[in-house]
């Protein structure tokens, strides 16, 4: 099948590479001429494990191309796919210009029957508004379809390749067939095409996501009772975790949420609600709880300092918004970082993949190290913020000889907590007892 996908991002690149990889034919689009210009060259621009070896196969067999422009786009594919941003407004609400104007532009651009697909996160009624711009434009005959993304930064390419579900909205059996075509190799193990109406369809991706930051934030109030009670967050969360209904996933307590999705789709939900005198009570206070839980670790070292931050030294561990990835959109790093340098403290800080991004967000306000042991050297604590496996076991020995002091603060609980036992560190975490060396 001859396929287009505009909007070359995160999600973007993956179905476009995904999709060659299946035997299609895929020109992506996008805007940014710089990007395309890597793409071209063989450059991915995004960190996504297992991403290079599709891309470049794909791309050297010819099936995976890039361009800057609409109208080859337009004219390449019969499905056309909108990966485009939706970021949240100043209300909240999802804001709709690239997906509309995009729209608005494939409407003058097109001559034959195309399916129009949504992969981009879009509210209710999104289908619908597209279908009636482009039916003001043209008589060309075409389908909108909504076919949200469930994939995972960090697991994109896994779970592209073998979603749980694909769900595909849509009112029109020609389009919905087409659709099931395209899937079909991704399910071969029996997960389910379902095809719904376009509504639906939109609000689960919504419903998922709301669900999910529902989940993490329900764990992070449990963590912050354990710490009030002496009760270890680990034992609660297996304990619970282990009953069918609640399932071993989603469970581990931390400082926050953060990426491109979950705060923007809570926003957005909780925004449409209102829209129809319906108020999310519960997301609500998920949002409220999140923003507040991104302190914890700058509260514990407040109260370990007793304030006393100014002119000290911070290593930080993770940058990125979770491992496996350089996104860093609503990192819970970027708040805890730049609250330490407001308050005069200096930071030293290491990721894996995240560190350009950073640079090109905060610039020379804190030091980039060249790894994770140089990011201790001199500072007077250590700070995880992202569970990068490279920082589960490391040379504790090394760490503490590289420390002003034998401090952690441990925002993932990448280490366990018998084991920092006797270890001689201050050692504080989510939901369990702080470690004090005796
Ligand atoms: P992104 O910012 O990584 O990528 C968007 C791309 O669109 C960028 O490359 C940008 O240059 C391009 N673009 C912007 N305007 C354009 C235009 N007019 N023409 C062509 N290209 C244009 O975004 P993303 O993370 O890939 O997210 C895209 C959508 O998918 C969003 O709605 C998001 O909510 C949803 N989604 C994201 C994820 C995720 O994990 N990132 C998962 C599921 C769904």
């Amino acid at each position: 099948m001859k396929i287009t996908v505009i909007g070359t991002g995160y999600v973007g690149l993956v179905t476009g590479t995904c999709l060659a990889e299946t035997g299609n034919q895929v020109l992506c689009v996008d805007i940014d001429e710089e990007k395309i210009k890597k793409l071209k060259s063989g450059i991915i621009p995004i960190y996504e494990p297992h991403l290079d070896v599709i891309f470049e196969r794909n791309q050297k067999q010819g099936r995976l191309k890039f361009t800057t422009s609409l109208q080859e786009g337009v004219d390449h594919g019969e499905v056309i796919f909108l990966a485009l941003p939706t970021p949240p407004k100043e209300d909240g609400s999802a804001d709709l210009k690239y997906v509309l104007e995009v729209s608005e532009q494939i409407a003058h651009l097109m001559k034959s029957y195309k399916i129009i697909v949504s992969k981009s996160t879009v509210p209710v009624g999104t289908v619908e508004k597209i279908t009636n711009l482009i039916k003001e434009i043209t008589q060309v005959p075409f389908d909108v379809v909504s076919n949200p993304e469930f994939l995972r930064e960090g697991f994109a390419v896994d779970d592209f390749m073998k979603p749980d579900r694909v769900v595909i909205g849509t009112s029109s059996e020609k389009a919905a067939q087409i659709m099931k075509d395209l899937y079909k190799p991704f399910v071969r193990q029996g997960n389910p095409i379902l095809i719904m109406d376009e509504k639906s369809a939109e609000l689960t991706k919504y419903a998922a996501n709301a669900f999910l930051a529902t989940k993490i934030t329900f764990m992070n109030e449990i963590a912050n009772y354990c710490e009030k009670v002496g009760a270890n967050v680990d034992n609660v969360r297996i304990g619970i975790g282990l009953d069918e209904r609640i399932g071993k996933r989603f469970l581990f307590p931390g400082v926050g949420y953060g990426g491109s999705c979950f705060p923007k789709d809570v926003k957005a939900l909780i925004q449409s609600g209102q829209e129809q005198n319906i108020r999310f009570k519960i997301l609500e206070a998920v949002e409220e709880v999140n923003n507040r839980q991104k302190q914890v670790l700058l509260d514990k070292i407040e109260a370990f300092f007793q304030g006393n931050i100014e002119g000290r030294k911070f290593a930080v561990w993770g940058l990125s918004f979770k491992p496996d990835t350089d996104d860093i959109r609503e990192a819970p790093s970027l708040v805890i970082i730049k609250s330490l340098i407001e308050r005069g403290a200096n930071v030293s800080a290491y990721d894996p993949e995240a560190m350009n991004n950073v640079r090109k967000e905060l610039g020379d306000i804190i030091h980039y190290a060249q790894d994770m042991y140089e990011a201790l050297e001199g500072s007077d604590a250590l700070i995880i913020v992202t569970e990068w496996n490279v920082f589960r076991t490391p040379d504790l020995d090394k760490v503490k000889s590289l420390l002003k002091q034998p401090i952690i603060f441990d925002g993932r609980n990448v280490f366990d907590w018998n084991d920092m036992q006797g270890k001689g560190f201050y050692y504080f975490s989510i939901g369990r007892k702080a470690v004090i060396p005796q």
